[in-house]
């Protein structure tokens, strides 16, 4: 899916996306770990306890990127859950 089709992605999300923490904000395992676009939020992945998915059932916020931030990081939305190109 393109960035552009989905409704939650916006391109200033993309400047703004930090790592602020080095382990998830929920269990404090060290990874693999994705951080939330919207708020900041670093959460572990699905292969462990599930927080990033946890919070996008939470807070509605859908687009998630992958940690550590690299050139080549995906970028996920849980609706309709696929990459964003
Ligand atoms: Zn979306
Ligand atoms: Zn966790
Ligand atoms: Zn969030």
């Amino acid at each position: 899916m393109l960035k552009t089709e989905c409704e939650h992605y916006r391109p200033e999300m993309a400047a703004k996306v930090g790592q602020r923490s080095q382990v998830c904000e929920v269990c404090a395992i060290e990874g693999p770990l994705r951080v939330c676009a919207d708020c900041g939020f670093v959460g572990c992945c699905e292969s462990r306890n599930s927080q990033d998915t946890e919070h996008w059932k939470l807070t509605g916020h859908a687009v998630i990127v992958q940690l550590p931030l690299r050139e080549t990081s995906f970028t996920w939305c849980y609706a309709p859950n696929d990459y964003l190109k």
